[in-house]
C-alpha cells in the first residue's frame, strides 16, 4: 500500500511518499560506467531478467565487444542445490582466459544473488588471492532491492575507494562519470584558473586509481554519490559545498568553490569564467524564449531533478509544479535546495498513480519521466522529455548548457511541430 505525509518544516512543501516505483535499478549504470573505464569488465550476478534489462539498457551496444556480462542463477543455484561459488569461480576463469585485457573485474550483485544470500564479498575475496596481480576483483550491489538506477554508479565508486592511494599531495579530485570531452574541458579551465592537479574518480584506466587524502578537495560533479562523497571524507577528503555543474550558474558556481578552496582570487575567476558565462546564456537564449512560463513536472529517476529544476526555473524562465527525486540527501543537495524558489513541492519517493493523479490534474506543459511513462502520457495529450537521455548525453560545464536546455525544448517543439490544430 502506498503511503504519503509531509515531512520536513523547514521544506514544508517536501512530502514523503512511498507505493509502487516506476524506476530503473542500479546495474543500468554498468552502461554509462562500462564505456568509462575500457580496462573493466562488469559481471552481473542475476537471472535472465537482469541480463534482459541491460540488453534493454544498451540498445546496439550489446553487439560491440561488450564488457559486461550475466552469470545467470540457474534453477540449481536457486534451489541450493549447486555451488554457487564455485560455478562463479568456473567461470570467471573462462571469462579471464577469453579476455586477457581485463585488468578490473567487478562482481555486481543483483535482487536474486541478494536474496539467495549470495556472498560476493566473499567471492571477489577469493578470487583476488587466485587472481592476485593480475586482476583485481571489486565487488557491489545494482540490485533494485538496495539501488535505484543512478545509486549504482555510486556503489561501483564506493568499492573502488579502498584501492585508491593515500597520499598528502595537494589537488582537486572530481567524483562522477563525465563525458571525456566535458571532463578535458573541465580539467582545462582549471589549470587556467591555477588549479595544478586535478584527477578524476572514475579515472579512465580502472588501475590508474586517484590518490587520496588531507590535500584532497572533492567536486562532485553528480548529485547521487552520497555514499562515495562519505567514503572520500573519512579517507581524509574535503568536500567542497557547490550546486552541480548544470547550466552556466551552476557550473560557474561549482567552478569558483573548487577555485576558492585552492585561494584563487575571485578576479582571476571572473577573467576565466565570465566571458563562457556570457557565451553560455547567449547559448541558451533561444531555447529560453520557449521555455519560459512553461509548467515543469519531473518524476523521480536520476536524483538529478533538483539540479535540473534549478536550471530551467532560474535560467530558461520556467515555473515548477514539482520536482521528484527518487532519494533526497539533504547534505549533498542544500546548495541546491537553496537556489529552488521558496514553497516548490518537492516529492522524495515514489507512489506512482498517486503522482500521476497530481500529473493529470496539473496539466502541466512538460513532464520529465522515464521511457515507462513517457508514451502513454503523450498518449493523454501531456508533452514529456525522457529522463534517461540526461544521463547519457554530455550536459556537465557552461559550454553544454544551450544543449541541456535545447533537450528540453525539443520536445515542445516537436510537438508544436507536429500539431494539426
Ligand atoms: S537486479 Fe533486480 S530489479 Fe534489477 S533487473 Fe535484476 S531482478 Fe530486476
Amino acid at each position: 500500500m502506498g503511503a504519503s505525509s509531509v515531512v520536513d518544516d523547514r521544506h514544508p512543501s517536501l512530502l514523503k511518499e512511498s507505493g509502487q516505483r516506476e524506476v530503473f535499478c542500479g546495474l543500468t549504470s554498468i552502461v554509462w560506467l562500462h564505456r568509462r573505464m575500457p580496462d573493466a569488465f562488469f559481471l552481473v550476478v542475476g537471472s535472465r531478467t537482469c541480463a534482459h534489462l541491460i540488453q534493454s539498457a544498451a540498445g546496439v551496444m550489446i553487439f560491440a565487444e561488450p564488457r559486461f556480462g550475466t552469470a545467470i542463477l540457474g534453477e540449481r543455484d536457486l534451489a541450493g542445490l549447486a555451488d554457487a561459488n564455485e560455478e562463479l569461480d568456473r567461470l570467471v576463469t573462462d571469462l579471464l582466459v577469453r579476455r586477457p585485457e581485463i585488468r578490473t573485474l567487478f562482481l555486481v550483485g543483483s535482487c536474486p544473488s541478494e536474496v539467495i544470500k549470495l556472498d560476493l564479498a566473499k567471492a571477489a575475496e577469493r578470487l583476488n588471492t587466485q587472481l592476485a596481480g593480475r586482476v583485481k576483483v571489486l565487488n557491489y550491489s545494482g540490485s533494485g532491492i538496495e539501488t535505484t538506477f543512478t545509486q549504482g554508479e555510486d556503489k561501483a565508486l564506493l568499492a573502488m575507494v579502498p584501492l585508491m592511494p593515500s597520499s598528502d599531495v595537494d589537488q582537486l579530485l572530481i567524483v562522477g562519470t563525465l563525458a571525456d570531452a566535458v571532463e578535458d574541458r573541465l580539467v582545462q579551465l582549471f589549470g587556467r584558473l591555477g588549479i595544478p592537479v586535478v584527477t578524476s574518480l572514475p579515472p579512465r584506466r580502472s588501475t590508474e586509481l586517484p590518490p587520496i587524502g588531507p590535500g584532497t578537495r572533492v567536486l562532485l560533479a553528480q548529485p547521487f554519490l552520497s555514499d562515495t562523497a562519505r567514503a572520500l571524507v573519512n579517507r581524509g577528503a574535503r568536500l567542497l559545498a557547490a550546486p552541480y555543474p548544470f547550466g552556466v550558474e551552476g557550473s560557474r558556481a561549482w567552478m569558483a568553490a573548487g577555485a576558492e578552496a585552492f585561494g584563487v582570487a575571485p578576479a582571476q575567476v571572473a577573467a576565466v569564467l565570465d566571458p563562457l558565462v556570457e557565451r553560455g546564456r547567449r547559448a541558451i537564449a533561444p531555447h529560453r524564449e520557449l521555455l519560459a512560463g512553461k509548467r515543469l513536472f519531473l518524476l523521480p529517476d536520476s536524483q538529478l531533478e533538483l539540479s535540473l529544476a534549478r536550471f530551467l526555473q532560474r535560467e530558461c524562465g520556467m515555473e515548477l509544479v514539482e520536482v521528484g527525486t527518487p532519494y533526497l540527501d539533504r547534505q549533498l543537495l542544500d546548495a541546491e535546495l537553496a537556489l529552488l524558489p521558496e514553497g516548490t513541492r518537492i516529492s522524495e519517493g515514489q507512489d506512482v498513480e498517486r503522482q500521476l493523479e497530481r500529473v493529470r490534474a496539473a496539466r502541466p506543459d512538460l513532464v520529465v519521466c522515464g521511457l515507462g511513462l513517457a508514451n502513454p502520457l503523450e498518449a493523454e495529450g501531456i508533452a514529456t522529455k525522457w529522463s534517461i537521455e540526461l544521463v547519457f548525453s554530455p550536459i556537465h560545464g557552461c559550454d553544454q548548457a544551450g544543449d541541456l536546455a535545447e533537450l528540453f525544448a525539443r520536445s515542445l517543439r516537436r510537438r508544436a511541430a507536429l500539431s494539426f490544430a
